[in-house]
């Protein structure tokens, strides 16, 4: 059996494999097979007795990635993989805590609270403190606070604060923290806090995992953040082996505290003399690989690797570059149409943006062309509405204390109980310390009195009748007595939609298969919320796909579409200030362009509807690193009499942008303004007389300058 599972593995990939049970980095390349060799290596150490599947502990970066490898392993051995532990950092942080409650400090039916959760709840704390929303939004009171759980930093341990400002900032961490306590419920950065300190405490805890878990495999290593890697080496001991698999290019969440210095750490931590590299790339054609090699090499301070294939070159690189996004959006459908046509799968192509909001004029074409298309990273299943609605009603049932949960759907349907009662609910629980399902308990009687009381009699009710009922049960009973299924079968525009969703849910409750029968319904909770969280989706049905180049991670598709490739958009604006950005936003391009196997798109438009503002662009830098013998530039069908070129082959940037829009100013051009100093343009829109300029200032930082007012003070 061995023999069949290492067959086809080249030297390098074999020496991996079979890596003897110490500490290992393989560094390598996309697609020159890391995320095969961590699977293979599995299978190798289970096969060969090496490991049991409950001495296993593998890391993948989406739900998605588990799913995949869990599957790649059944056809691989026969093994009960669901048994194992493979999962994304937070699903086995999730499955930790679910077992170690008490010791977390938790109460065993803990709900998750996903981003837009946590973002009510500091909303709930700002008012109840009486802190202005203005002065801290609430996201920005949660990038704090998430900020300093993704470093492993609690608010008792950030050090003296730089200022009034700072400081109101961590005590609003602090009663964020406490408030998710009294309430029972954990934030995405706190399954993984909350796991890592209950292991560093628990010394004897600790010592039993590193005493199971013998083999740590992680895929994706370059991303971990700091706290990440604390968890791998409290699991992994300095004993165990810790067997990482990553690439530097493809380190892409720096702007979430990844840090590349893991790769280091790993290999002075663990003794690791050097690392494993693979160079043969098996996913692309020879143009596409070579497109990647010569953009990355724009970066520096790389580690450094060499990537060759021995496919053949294959097709060059297409390049689009449309009047208007619509224009780009039906030449990215048409050309998938044809591509149809020559017999290539849906499912095996796929869109890239960089910005989610890029997705919606390709949906607007895609719907219109009757292409089936499916979007990883929108507004998923889990995320909706109705969903939400119904798992409070669930979440109600089981711990009525689940004070996000009662606020969402107090009033769903409305049933008369107004934002002034709630807020007297709310002062009556901060004063008394007691969740809002205690003071709706205790709200007594009068006009708004008894519509509470009403609402706790439902509650109670739901939860007297779901007891002995099954998950599927108790979710077609909480939708039905709850009045929402008549609340939606009243709502004529999209009632039925939501109503076919909820049968969705029954639907998905009756699939699903718990490790504890007793805990089904935390679990199932549990679950909506990692995959909502988790922006990827199950692509059964054969669809075109399309996410955001974050989401493409680790995969590969036949045909890839790089759209929106505009300066300001691919490189995204926010990275023009510092060259560590652009580094970072290079590194995505670098993933985007390594997805593809056959075939590779780059598309771009002249003007762009971006948030309700036009924009004129000029494309991206990354099209001109691309060696220009690599590109095929396919000619635009001329539809307005505006100034064009056949192709842009010969010209840098779109003409009638550079000399009329900008009134004779370049992006990238150095100026002077009389009271800012120097600086450099760095993007525009806006035609006409109407244009705008944004312009990084040695001095001043980044502005938005109106050239109507300022172009005389520009040389
Ligand atoms: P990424 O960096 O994008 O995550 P990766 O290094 O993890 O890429 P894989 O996804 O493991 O690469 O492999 C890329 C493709 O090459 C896959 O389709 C895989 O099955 C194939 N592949 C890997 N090794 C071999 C091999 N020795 N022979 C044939 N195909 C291989
Ligand atoms: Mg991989």
């Amino acid at each position: 059996m061995n023999d069949k599972l290492l067959a086809g593995l080249n030297p390098e990939q074999l020496s991996a494999v079979t890596w003897p049970a110490k500490s290992a980095l393989v560094l390598a390349g996309a697609g020159s097979g890391k995320t095969r060799v961590l699977t293979t290596r599995i299978a190798w150490l289970l096969s060969t007795g090496q490991a049991s599947p409950a001495g296993v502990l593998a890391v993948t970066f989406t739900n998605k990635a588990a799913r995949e490898m869990q599957t790649r392993l059944a056809a691989m051995i026969p093994v009960n993989v669901k048994a194992m532990w493979i999962g994304t950092f937070h699903g086995l942080c999730n499955r930790l805590l679910r077992i170690h409650y008490r010791d977390a400090g938790l109460p065993q039916t803990f709900q998750i609270l996903d981003s837009g959760e946590q973002q009510s709840a500091i909303k709930r704390l700002l008012k109840a403190l009486d802190v202005s929303d203005e002065k801290f939004p609430p996201k920005a009171v949660q990038q704090f606070i998430n900020g300093n759980k993704e470093a492993g930093v609690r608010a008792h341990a950030i050090p003296a604060p730089m200022n009034p400002y700072e400081a109101k900032l961590i005590e609003l961490y602090a009663a964020y923290d406490a408030q998710c306590n009294r309430e029972g419920v954990a934030d995405f950065a706190e399954l993984l806090l909350r796991s890592y300190e209950l292991l560093s405490r628990n010394e004897a805890l600790a010592a039993h995992y590193r005493e199971r878990f013998r083999h740590v495999l992680v895929d994706e290593f370059q991303d971990t953040n700091r706290l990440q890697y604390a968890w791998l080496k409290l699991l992994a001991g300095t004993d165990n082996a810790l067997f990482a698999v990553g690439d530097d290019d493809q380190s892409i969440y720096a702007f979430r505290g990844a840090e590349v210095g893991n790769m280091h750490a790993l290999l002075r931590d663990y003794g690791i003399s050097a690392p494993i590299r693979l160079e043969q790339n098996y996913r692309s054609a020879g143009t596409i690989l070579d497109a990647a090699n010569a953009l990355i090499e724009h970066n520096d301070g790389r580690l450094g690797k060499q990537l060759w294939t021995d496919a053949g070159s294959g097709d060059p690189i297409r390049v689009f570059e449309g009047f208007s996004d619509g224009e780009e959006a039906q030449f990215i459908v048409d050309e998938v149409k044809s591509l149809v046509r020559d017999g290539w799968n849906l499912s095996d192509m796929a869109v890239l943006y960089r910005s989610n909001a890029q997705s919606r004029i390709l949906e607007h074409v895609l719907v219109q062309a009757g292409v089936a298309y499916r979007i990883y990273g929108g507004l998923r299943f889990f995320e909706r509405q109705e969903i939400k609605h119904a798992l409070a009603y669930l979440r109600l049932a089981i711990n009525p204390d689940d004070d996000n949960a009662l606020l969402r759907v107090i009033n769903v349907p409305s049933r008369g109980i107004g934002a002034r009662t709630v807020e007297n609910l709310q002062t009556a629980s901060r004063e008394r310390g007691i969740s809002l399902w205690q003071a709706a308990c205790g709200a007594g009687t009068g006009r708004t009195g008894g519509k509470v009381a009403e609402f706790v009699l439902l509650v109670e009710k739901l939860r007297a009748r779901c007891e002995h009922l099954s998950l599927a049960e108790k979710i077609s009973l909480v939708v039905d007595d709850s009045g929402l299924r008549a609340m939606y079968e009243a709502d004529r525009k999209e009632g039925e939609e939501r109503l076919a969703n909820l049968d969705e849910l029954v639907n998905a409750a009756l699939g699903f298969m718990p490790h504890e029968p007793e805990l089904a319904v935390v679990e199932f909770l549990t679950q909506a919320s990692l995959e909502a969280g988790d922006h990827q989706a199950d692509a059964s049905e054969d669809a075109l796909q399309l996410m955001t180049v974050h989401a493409s991670k680790g995969l590969e598709f036949d045909a890839v579409f790089i759209g929106g490739l505009e300066e300001g958009l691919f490189p995204h604006e926010n990275s023009f200030s510092d060259s560590k950005g652009l580094q970072e936003e290079r590194r995505l391009m670098y993933v985007a362009i390594t997805r593809a196997r056959k075939r590779l798109y780059f598309s771009s438009a002249q003007s762009r509807m971006l948030h309700g503002q036009s924009r004129y662009p000029i494309r991206s830098r990354f099209v001109d690193e691309v060696p220009a013998e690599l590109l095929q530039h396919l000619s635009a069908t001329v539809k307005t009499a505006a100034p064009r070129r056949a192709a842009w082959q010969d010209e840098p940037a779109p003409a009638f942008v550079r000399n009329n829009s900008l009134a004779g100013w370049r992006i990238g051009q150095a100026l002077s303004h009389s009271k800012f100093g120097s600086g450099v343009v760095i993007s525009a829109e806006g035609a006409g007389d109407d244009v705008r300029l944004q312009i990084n200032f040695a001095e001043h930082g980044i502005k938005w300058l109106d050239l109507r007012y300022a172009a005389d003070k520009l040389t």
